[in-house]
Order: C-alpha cells, then structure tokens, then sequence
C-alpha cells in the first residue's frame, strides 16, 4: 500500500549521478582553466620580456652605430677645420660645418672651442651675433676642459641644456690634436634630445612603454618620451636599472621588474637593458605591467570568455538539477510523514507532534492526552473481504474520526488500523469525552463498496505525565488500555491504570502458554448432550474445549479463548476441535447411536477464507456424514457483514452441515435477517432461560423466539438449563431442543459413553 521509496530512489540516483558529473566537469573545468590562466600568464609575461629584451638590444645597436657614425664622421670633419684654418677664420669655416650638419638631419648644431674652452663658431648663432662663452659657467667649463684632455676617439656628453639652441640635447665632441698631441680645438655635434627626428622614432614600442639611454654614472643620458627634461636629465637616478648597474658594474644585459618612477607613473613595471659596445651607456626599454595583462588578454580573452561561459552554464545546470534534487527529497519527507492510504500524518509525524507536546508541557506545565484507536476485528474484515475493501474502509474511518473529533486534537495514522488522537492541552475528561463520541459514531454501518459494515473501535486513552514522560511510555500505555477495552469485549474505551500493564504482561505469557499446550497436546473436548426435550433422549452433543494443565487443573474457555482469538491460535485449536469432534461422533455411532455433534466457530475462525474447504476436507477425512455436523456461529459474527455470512453460511448449508446460531438474543439480529439466514437451529442464551418463569420479559422474549422460531422453520435449542422448572416451561413452551446442567455438564467422552448406555431418559413433572 505504501510506496515504495526504494523504487522512488531510481531516477534520484540517476540526477545524483548526473549533478555530480556537472559539479565534477565545473570543479576540474574550472580547475584546469586556472592553471590555464597561469601557464598562459607566465608565458605571456616572458613573451613580453622577451620582446623588450630584444627591443632594448636594438636600441643599444642603434645608439651605438649612431654615435660611432657620428663621432668617427667629426675626425675627418676637424682634419678639414684644421686646414680652413677654424681657429682664425672661423666664419670661413661655417660651411664645412653647414655641410656636415646637412648629413647629419639629428644634428642640431655645430659647434667648435678653443684649447681654454672659448667658443669659436656655432652654427646656430648667426654670423656677427655674440656667441656664449661658457668659461663662465665652472660645471660646463670643467667638463668641456676635461673632454678636452681625452684621448678616445669621441666623448658622447651627458645631456645638458644648450645656452646656444635653447633646449635639452647631449654632445658628441672631437678633439683635434696637433703632432705633439696638444688639443688644438674640439668640434661638437649638438643632439636635441626628443626622440622625433632622431633614429629612435621609428621604434615600436608597447603604449605607455619607455625608451631611454643610462650613462652607468647613473645618470640619464636621453630618455623618451619625457614632459619635464629637467627632472631627469642633470639628476641621479635611482631607478632600480641604476640601482642593478651599482651592485654589478660587469652588467651586459637583463630584465628588471619593479617599482619605478619613469615617467610620472609610479607602477609595477618591466624593463629590459642591454650595454653599448662603445661607451658607459645603456640602452633601455620598460613598459607599464599592465601591457602584460592587455596582452595576455587580448591571446587568451576568446578562450577564457568561452571556457567561462561554459562553466557557468554548467554550474546553473547543476545548481537546477541540485534544486530538482532537494524539491523531490523535500517530497519525499512530506510523504514520509504523510501515511499513503489516508493522507494523515503517519507514525513518524505522530512521535514528532508528541515530542512537541511533551515539550510545551513542559515549559507550559499543561497536560496532553492520546487515544490510541484500533477497529475490532479489523484483520478478519481484512481476510474474508480482502484487502482493496480493507483500505477502503479504513480511509471511510479516517474521515469518520475526523468529523467526530471536530478540530479537538489531531488524527494520525499509526499503521493497520491503528489511530492515534493527540489532544495537546487537554486531560482525561476531555478524551473520555472525544472516545464517548467515536464509540457513538461507529454505531452507523459503514459504506465501503457495496458492503455495509458494522465496525467498532476499541479505545485506549492515556494521559501525560501521569501515565508516562515520554512518547514511547506513553503509546505503550494507550495501547495498553487499548486492549484492556477489546479484552473487557470491545467496542468501548478504557483508561490506563497501572495494573493494565500487568494485565497485558499475563496476557503475553498466557499466548505462549497456549501454543505450547496446542503444541504439547494438552487440549481435550467435553461434550454437553443435547436432548430432544418431548422424549427426552440425547440426539446430539456440544463439543466444548477445556485446557488441561500440565498439573492437572482444567482452564475453561472464557480465560482463554479471547486470547486465543487475539493471537489467532484459534485457527488451529479450532481445526483440532473440529478433527476431535468429527472423530468422537465417528466412534458413537459405529457404536450404534444416532448422534450429531455441534462445534463453536469463533468469529475469527469464520472470517477465515478456507473455512469452508477445511469443514469440507474434515468431514471427508472422517467419513462423517455432514447433517451429522453442526457449527454454532454467534450472531455477532453473522451480522459483521451481512452478505458475506449470508454466503458463507450458504455454501455450508449446501455441503449439507447443520448451522446453529449461538447466544441468540444477545446481539442485534433483525428479523429479517434472521429470515435470511440459511441456519437451521436457534440457541436461546442462558441469560433468558435463566430469567424463565422469574421475569416476564424474559418469558416473553423466549415465547417469542419459539414463536418466530416456529415461523421461519427453524429448531429451537434452549441453552443452559439449570433446573427442572425451566425444563417444563420450555417443554410447555415447545421448546424442540434443551442442553443445560440440569440435563449433564459438558462431560468427556467415556462419561458421556457410559449415559448413553443408560439410556437416560428425561421426564420432566
Ligand atoms: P457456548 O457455545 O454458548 O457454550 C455453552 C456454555 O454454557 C458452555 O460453557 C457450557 O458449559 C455452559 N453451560 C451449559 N449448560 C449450563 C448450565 O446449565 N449452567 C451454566 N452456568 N453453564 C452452562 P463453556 O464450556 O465454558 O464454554 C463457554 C464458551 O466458550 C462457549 O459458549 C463457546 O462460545 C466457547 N467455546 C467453548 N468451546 C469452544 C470451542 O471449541 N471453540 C470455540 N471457538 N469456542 C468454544
Ligand atoms: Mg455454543
Ligand atoms: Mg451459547
């Protein structure tokens, strides 16, 4: 009936697999595209060293083929001075120097001194205007004096602002040297330092990026681009380049990360420098770190951007399927706390609610009550009409307790069919109340297909805390005064009492006792005679089940049958019974007496589905003919469900045994169901044959059922006759048939042997 989670677990399993297959693809995709990023960012970044390096080696090569160019060019250009004759005729001179700046587009002046530093010609001061003399400016003087003095073949000088042509450029000087190798003069080439028009302009260089050339002095010998010339030029710098070149003189080349002022970017930078052949110079290039990353974006953007897009998708595919996953297994709880049949919270809910209310009992010092409900005879409902109609019942009961209860209390499932109400807040009175109202409800037949059936419940009510601290405490409780309320005979409602546990306690050991007695043999029948009350000659018996002791004490049947009937150890006592019966009548009449014999079916033995084909299967077995067999069926059990004991009833009927209804009179038999009724015999209850002659109701009741007995063609059996008084009224009342003790008491089979050799014969006064 209920589903099966295991069966729901399949496809879970299968999005388990295929979220952990995503989540696995995002993990190790996302795993493998960082190492990406890494690889991709170390070869970028020595990819772009690489290519600085190489920038900065041309660079050195430029400048150094320039300077040599440039400088080797002012030997002959000084030899051809010296023949003008520059140092007397100076403007005679201008167009050698015209000529060679003509050669040279980098060259913005031409200059050329004295032995002591005076200024002879400049080609950017026009003939007959005054020409600076530097020997007033000590620092320019010392230097020209000390490059005078020189002997390589050219000095490139250290940048400075040229007095003649009004901006930042460096020198390339010559000294002309006469035989003796005393400086006769020094001509100079003036460079301006911005890199256009020079032979650094044509560099492609990365955005942002820096070129430039260090004098290993440290300081800058031209650098582009530049905004402010007199903040780097004339100064120490000590960028990290000056500051490798201090520690290493021998430096030729290498990369250089790091922190810089260059420019007025004060950022992570690389820089890569390489040595001029000729001369303490270094040519550099650096560029922002951030050309890095732009590179490195810009080879890997349509990779990364791809690969993201795909994890992304992924994660949202196993972020849905994990959605999808905790919304089915949410389900899954609700259902688990739902009971499948009748959509009430089921046993798991009702322990949780109970916890709950134990709890706010607690802090609210306010009692709570359970009623444990269990329907009587559920399980041979179950049985003889199956189990589709079992549920269906079971779900109309549901909703019959549901009304009843009228919002007091809640209603759960425990299993079967067994319910419990919890009434948070409300005591014993208060659940004697719901109880008396549910026995009441019951009292209407229940619709369940087209079966109308006569359930009721049987009741245990306990209370917290008296009857228990904890949920387990209890529900044991309710359910014992449960069954305290089937055993007191059902339909009721009991309340725990202490000793209700023990009464359970004895009831366990006395069902082992029982199977251990059918087990061990111990059961004997005894026989009541029946007599035929006008001639007072036995026609037949009553097979009657005692329990003999291993000690010897007999236990009658209304200290065990109950339990019999609950454990279902009725169902093979009852065969034995019948076996027993079928091979005692069997032996009396081989012995010549024309006998029947009549047993007790118990209601749980007649909702048995196989009842019929073991009566059938006995009685070929004896060899007994049927109409030699009774069965006595209270009219309880026939009433249970009408239909179904009509039929029963009926193919018992055909295979040919006699059918008693017992205790007639007790229960709640229509007329016209007695009408219907295949039986063939009526037993009066003791409880009106003892009230004959006493009570006129009871006479009254007798006469009448003799009468309707008369009617509907059936026999009259009177039961229990204790006394000679009750005979004769019988007998006047023609009663057909009479057992009692006044006649016999149930008596074993050589006793009953023995009266039938006597012939015993009844004369009632
Ligand atoms: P029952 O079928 O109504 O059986 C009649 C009971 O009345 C028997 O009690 C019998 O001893 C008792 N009785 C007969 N005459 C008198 C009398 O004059 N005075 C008094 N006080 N009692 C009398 P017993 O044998 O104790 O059986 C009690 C019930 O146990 C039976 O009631 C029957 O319902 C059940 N029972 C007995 N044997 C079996 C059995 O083999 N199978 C089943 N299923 N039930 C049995
Ligand atoms: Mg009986
Ligand atoms: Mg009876």
């Amino acid at each position: 009936m209920l589903a099966n989670p295991k069966g729901q677990g399949n496809p879970s399993s299968f999005t388990r697999l295929l979220r952990n297959s995503v989540l696995a693809l995002v993990i190790g995709g996302s795993g493998a595209l960082f190492a990406y990023c890494l690889h991709s960012w170390d070869r970028e970044e020595r990819e772009v060293r690489d290519n600085l390096l190489i920038q900065s080696s041309f660079l050195a090569a430029v400048s150094d083929a320039f300077f040599s160019n440039l400088g080797n060019g002012l030997d002959p250009l000084g030899q051809l001075l010296d023949k003008c004759g520059v140092l007397e005729t100076p403007q005679a001179c201008r167009g050698l120097l015209n000529e060679f700046q003509n050669h040279h587009p980098e060259i913005v002046a031409m200059a050329v001194f004295a032995p002591d530093g005076e200024m002879r010609i400049n080609t950017a001061v026009k003939p007959g205007n005054p020409l600076p003399d530097f020997r007033k400016d000590p620092p320019y003087i010392n230097q020209l004096l000390k490059d005078m003095a020189g002997h390589a073949p050219y000095i490139v000088g250290a940048p400075e602002f040229g007095k003649a042509i009004r901006r930042w450029r460096f020198a390339i000087r010559h000294v002309v040297r006469d035989e003796n190798g005393m400086p006769r003069f020094m001509v100079q080439a003036a460079i301006p330092l911005e890199r256009e028009g020079t032979f650094l302009h044509e560099l492609p260089m990365p955005p942002r990026s820096y070129i430039g050339l260090l004098r290993s002095d440290g300081y800058q010998q031209a650098r582009w681009p530049i905004e402010d010339p007199s903040a780097i030029y004339g100064r120490l710098s000590d960028e990290p380049l000056t500051q490798a070149i201090r520690i290493s003189p021998g430096l030729r080349a290498g990369h250089i990360r790091g922190d810089s002022y260059w420019g007025n970017l004060n950022a992570q930078r690389l820089a890569a420098f390489t040595r001029i052949e000729h001369g303490n110079l270094f040519a550099y290039v650096s560029a922002p770190w951030i050309h890095v990353w732009q590179q490195w974006w810009a080879h890997n953007a349509a990779v990364l951007l791809i690969s993201l897009v795909f994890l992304l998708a992924s994660s949202v595919v196993a972020q849905r399927i994990w959605r999808r996953e905790k919304l089915h297994s949410e389900e899954l709880v609700s259902q688990a706390r739902r009971d499948a049949l009748t959509g009430l919270p089921n046993r798991a809910a009702a322990e949780e609610m109970m916890q709950f209310c134990i709890d706010m009992s607690h802090t609210l010092e306010r009692k709570f009550s359970l009623l444990f409900v269990d329907i009587d005879r559920f399980k041979d409902i179950n049985d003889s009409l199956g189990h589709a109609l079992g549920d269906k019942l079971l779900v109309a009961i549901a909703g019959i307790v549901k009304d009843t209860l009228r919002e007091e209390g809640t209603l759960t499932r425990l299993g079967g069919d067994e319910f419990l109400v919890v009434l948070p807040g409300r005591g014993v009175d208060a659940a004697v109340g719901i109880a008396e109202r549910l026995i009441e409800a019951f009292k209407q037949p229940i619709k369940a297909d087209e079966h109308s059936l006569q359930v009721t419940p049987s009741i245990g009510i306990a209370q917290f805390p008296e009857h228990g601290t904890d949920i387990y405490t209890l529900l044991k409780h309710a359910d014992t005064a449960m069954y305290e309320a089937k055993h007191l005979g059902r339909n009721r409602f009991s309340v725990y009492m202490d000793e209700l546990g023990e009464r359970v306690t004895e009831r366990v050991k006395m069902e082992q006792l029982l199977r251990e007695a059918l087990q061990e043999n111990l059961f004997q029948l005894v026989y009541q005679p029946v007599v035929d009350m006008r001639g007072g000659r036995i026609v037949g018996a009553e097979a009657l089940v005692r329990w003999v002791r291993a000690d010897g004490t007999v236990v009658m049947p209304k200290h065990f049958i109950g339990v019999a009937e609950e454990s279902g150890l009725i169902i093979p006592l009852g065969e034995w019974v019948l076996h027993t019966a079928l091979a005692q009548v069997n032996a009396w009449n081989k012995a010549g007496h024309d006998l029947w014999v009549s047993v007790n079916i118990s209601p749980r033995q007649f909702q048995d589905p196989r009842l019929v084909e073991k009566i059938s299967a006995a009685l070929k077995q004896s060899g007994v003919s049927p109409e030699r067999l009774g069965v006595e069926i209270t009219e309880t059990v026939a009433m249970l469900d009408q239909e179904a004991s009509t039929r029963i009833l009926g193919e018992l009927k055909s295979l040919g045994v006699r059918i008693a209804i017992d205790d007639f009179g007790t229960g709640y038999s229509s007329l016209s169901y007695l009408k219907r009724i295949p039986a063939d015999k009526v037993k009066i209850d003791k409880s009106f044959v003892d009230g004959i002659n006493l009570e006129a109701d009871d006479t009254a009741i007798v006469h009448t059922i003799l009468a309707l007995a008369g009617v509907l063609d059936k026999i009259v059996v009177a039961e229990g006759v204790e006394t000679e008084d009750q005979y004769s009224a019988l007998l006047a009342l023609k009663c057909q048939l009479a057992q009692g003790n006044w006649i016999s008491r149930p008596i074993p089979p050589d006793e009953f042997a023995s009266l039938l050799n006597r012939r015993l014969l009844i004369r009632a006064a």
